[in-house]
């Protein structure tokens, strides 16, 4: 079905023009591709009816083709129920993981806890499961693996009273990770015990953990959940298997909220960061499409992005992350690079061609370099000097020579910015711009 997929898709760019009988048969191999990924049957066909409507009622914005444009609406719709990435933010937070039985919860509570700690905040991990023998000891030896605090009462039965407990002894570390109990089907006592955590607790976010495989009854246990506690993210495990994960896409629906992690393996470094697109593409089968729904997304998003990271290179505070921002829009042809192409201090010898070429790879690397260091670093790279650089070099595997170079790199940017804001004809120019 994906092979007849890429052949429909295959048939809308060789006939130049999309007309009713083709939309038509785009949207049934839509629906098709839908529900063989164990997307609920009604969403299905909702998303499907979307696609159809629009594409018959719309008009494609000037300069953009038929066929891209029926493309672009077909990942508008999928973005649409998946939300936009959502990343968790790299802060002092109480978080709180809800599940069923094996979907993956203590797993990703030290997968997350890997995740913070390694961007250097202190983590705790809350061992709040009370119904599955040895789940203390599950943690335990994960939080050991990972030089990481285990709080947990072995052999007591009531979870609150774990919670509390921990509420006040664990108090002093920035993040906490509370895992809970799940059960085998929805219970009563689940949902009740789950509601009276999160008033102990008082989470900043709650996240609830599907494996991949659940297909059709996602939708009916996310719904569940969300009623009653309030879902804020969603993490996906399992995505290392063959399931496409269909059931994430139910699971957000009927919740609202986004996915922010996929689980690609057992191993605690087993943690991505979600991609919608990425994730549609597999969903429905069409990797060849990749590049078509990129570009659509671009379209979307570039005028959103760029002004958002003008904002900030003008507000003064700039930071690795934002230089990391700014090089991700550079290394696409849009908005953001023609303004900043157009502005004085880039003379074409900082941003030539070749360098756009190169900036794939530079990316690569700088976010692979700044994976390894910590969350203050980032925030602050001032204080990176030789030991820390030492350290970072050694951490992401890369030469420290490399690391001297984007930390010189953002020196260079930083001084450009300054400049910027030093000129106000100039930002009230690139305001207009924008
Ligand atoms: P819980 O009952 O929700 O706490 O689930 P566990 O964290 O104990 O995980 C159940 C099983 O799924 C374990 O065998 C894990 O190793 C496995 N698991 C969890 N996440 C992943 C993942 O992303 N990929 C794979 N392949 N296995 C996973
Ligand atoms: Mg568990």
């Amino acid at each position: 079905l994906g092979e007849s997929l890429r052949n429909t898709i295959r048939k809308i760019s060789k006939a130049g023009y999309v007309d009713e009988s083709l939309i038509k048969e785009v949207v049934r191999d839509i629906q098709r591709a839908l529900l063989r990924a164990d997307v609920e049957v009604h969403l299905a066909l909702k998303l499907s009816k979307n696609v159809e409507r629009r594409a018959l009622e719309e008009k494609p914005p000037s300069g953009m083709s038929h066929r891209d444009f029926l493309i672009k609406i077909i990942y508008e719709e999928l973005v649409a129920i998946l939300g936009k990435e959502k990343e968790v933010a790299l802060k002092p937070q109480k978080l709180m993981l809800v599940g069923l039985y094996g979907q993956g919860k203590t797993t990703t509570a030290g997968k997350l806890a890997r995740y913070f700690h390694k961007k250097g905040l202190s983590v705790a991990l809350i061992a709040c499961d009370v119904h599955r023998p040895a789940a203390y000891e599950q943690l335990k030896q994960i939080g050991e693996q990972l030089n990481v605090p285990v709080f947990g009462i072995p052999g007591e039965k009531d979870a609150r009273k774990i919670a509390r407990e921990a509420v006040k002894k664990m108090k002093d570390y920035q993040v906490q990770i509370f895992d809970t109990s799940g059960r085998h089907a929805l219970e009563d006592d689940l949902i009740e015990e789950i509601k009276d955590l999160k008033e102990i607790i008082q989470p900043d976010e709650i996240f609830l953990v599907l494996d991949a495989t659940i297909g059709q009854q996602a939708g009916k246990q996310a719904k569940a959940f969300h009623d009653a506690v309030g879902v804020t993210g969603v993490i996906i495990t399992k995505m290392d298997g063959s399931a496409k994960g269909g059931g994430a896409l139910s699971a957000v629906a009927a919740t609202g909220a986004p996915v922010v992690f996929i689980g690609t393996g057992e191993h605690l470094e087993d943690l991505e960061h979600f991609n919608p697109t990425r994730f549609i593409s597999r969903l429905l089968g069409m990797g060849d499409l990749e590049t078509l729904l990129e570009t659509a997304k671009e379209l979307e998003l570039k005028e959103e992005e760029a002004e958002k990271v003008m904002e900030r290179m003008m507000s003064g505070k700039f930071n690795l992350k934002d230089m990391y921002e700014i090089w991700e829009q550079m290394a696409k042809p849009g908005l953001l690079q023609k303004i900043l192409y157009s502005l004085p201090f880039f003379k074409m010898g900082d941003i030539d061609k070749g360098m756009v070429e190169e900036s794939e790879e530079k990316l690569r690397k700088y976010r692979i370099i700044m994976d390894s260091m910590t969350y203050e670093e980032l925030e602050n790279p001032e204080i990176i000097k030789s030991s820390r650089i030492k350290r970072i070099a050694r951490g992401s595997g890369r030469s420290e020579q490399e690391v001297r170079s984007l930390l010189k790199e953002y020196n260079r940017m930083k001084k450009t910015m300054k400049q910027m804001r030093g000129n106000r004809k100039l930002m009230r120019a690139l305001r207009k711009q924008l």
